[in-house]
């Protein structure tokens, strides 16, 4: 007998049939005899209509216009997205006591998932109620609502888009879960994205550090955070799909600790992400504390650098800055340097948001040499441009016209052989 937590995502609750399957999944385990956790997420679509809703109402605030006229309306957000999760959660315990499974709902303030006061992004502090556990302990199915919990002033908080895998794994390290399975609308870890090269394969495991690259850069099967964390607890997720029948053949992807086998695999997955922007600063005087008058300037203005190139030309004592920001930024990023243009000393700005960020992502990198020259090699051989660079131990991340996106990526995935198993 094992104590799981299973956590479905959006489409897997999308509606009452899927409902019904997934309380099958459910079920099924329970009348395994093991002690069942459940996490869902709300129906696929329900969140972004509740934000709709807010910014509608609230268009001021969303175009930047008002922001201080009556304060923060967070917390009312977070009331209202919040709701997605409230449904389901009591429908998939209906669905489950019509299966002979004693099952109940619980909402975040319930099992006490207390939360700092960073509404609309909270982050976790603990999981209080002794009570859950009991009832799990009893053989009861606890049906949690994802994405919420509450403040030590008991307001609803959440926990960011997402944010139900996060709310998975901390349930699963709450109760010591033996293993956390996270039920998605694919069947695992992919080695890249299948519709851009069909020939990607399910990864039997990934280390977690490269699911953290990974979800960081731009693969969304996993919240960040939930990587994070597990990491920490060295608690195994297998992500695996929902659409599978009970009982059948359903292996999925195991995230967990490295091993001798992961290392000799160079590289685990090329990811993209096409939400990046470019920007670059023309004659950046070159001396001492320009590069941090910038990056202050887009951290006061609430914008995350990502990848920074300096190109120096000696004879003029200037330099480039080019860097890249999330493409929803931009023109916050824009404004805000124009403003500190001749205060900090520059030329001008220039900006590009027609690019894609192409990441190769592997922990064998640490041992392997050459990857760098086999990545630049398959990229020039196609004639794709390089124009930023940013490494890291285990990964490699080159910011690249948009328009070759596919081919790249296909480049990649060949030229490391990640469609040989
Ligand atoms: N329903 C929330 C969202 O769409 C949380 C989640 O699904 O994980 O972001
Ligand atoms: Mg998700």
């Amino acid at each position: 007998m094992a104590r799981i937590v299973m956590k479905f995502g959006g489409t897997s609750v999308a509606n009452l049939e899927r409902i019904r399957h997934v309380a099958d999944l459910v079920a099924a385990e329970a009348k395994a005899g093991h002690e069942v956790a459940v996490v869902v997420s709300a129906m696929s679509g329900e969140t972004n209509k509740l934000v709709a809703l807010v910014d509608d109402l609230d268009r001021d605030r969303v175009d930047g216009r008002n922001d201080t006229l009556g304060g923060s309306i967070d917390d009312e957000y977070d009331t209202i997205v919040s709701s997605g999760e409230q449904v389901t959660s009591g429908l998939l315990a209906i669905a489950l006591r019509r299966r002979g499974v004693r099952a109940r709902s619980w909402l975040g303030w319930q099992i006490a998932l207390k939360t700092d006061m960073a509404h609309g992004k909270a982050r976790i502090d603990a999981i209080e109620n002794p009570e859950l556990s009991a009832s799990v302990g009893d053989g009861n199915v606890a049906v949690v609502a994802g994405f919420q919990g509450i403040t030590e002033k008991g307001r609803i908080s959440t926990l960011g888009r997402g944010g139900s895998d996060t709310s998975a794994v901390a349930l699963a390290v709450a109760l010591k879960a033996d293993r956390c399975d996270i039920y998605t609308d694919v069947d695992g870890i992919y080695t890249t994205d299948p519709r851009i090269v069909p020939e990607a394969r399910r990864l039997n495991r990934i280390a977690f550090e490269e699911m953290l690259e990974l979800a960081s850069l731009g693969a969304k099967v996993l919240q960040v955070r939930s990587v994070e964390m597990a990491m920490n607890h060295k608690l195994p997720i297998r992500v695996l799909t929902s659409f599978a029948e009970a009982g059948a053949d359903n292996p999925g992807t195991l995230v967990c600790e490295e091993d001798a086998m992961m290392e000799e695999r160079v590289v685990s997955g090329v990811a993209y992400s096409r939400d990046e922007a470019q920007i670059t600063i023309l004659r950046l005087e070159d001396k001492p504390g320009m590069v941090a008058k910038v990056c202050k300037t887009m951290s006061d203005a609430n914008v995350i650098v990502d990848m920074i190139v300096q190109s120096i030309s000696k004879a003029e004592s200037a330099a480039n800055l080019t860097f890249t920001v999330g493409k929803r930024d931009l023109e916050k990023a824009q404004s805000a340097l124009e403003a500190v243009k001749d205060e900090i000393g520059f030329e001008g700005i220039t900006s590009d948001s027609n690019v894609t960020k192409v990441s190769i992502v592997g922990i064998g990198m640490r041992s392997h040499t050459g990857v760098a020259q086999t990545m630049f090699e398959a990229l020039a051989e196609r004639g794709i441009n390089v124009e930023v660079i940013a490494t890291s131990e285990i990964k490699i991340s080159v910011l690249i016209n948009a328009e070759y996106t596919e081919l790249a990526v296909r480049a990649l995935h060949s030229a490391f052989e990640l469609e040989v198993a």
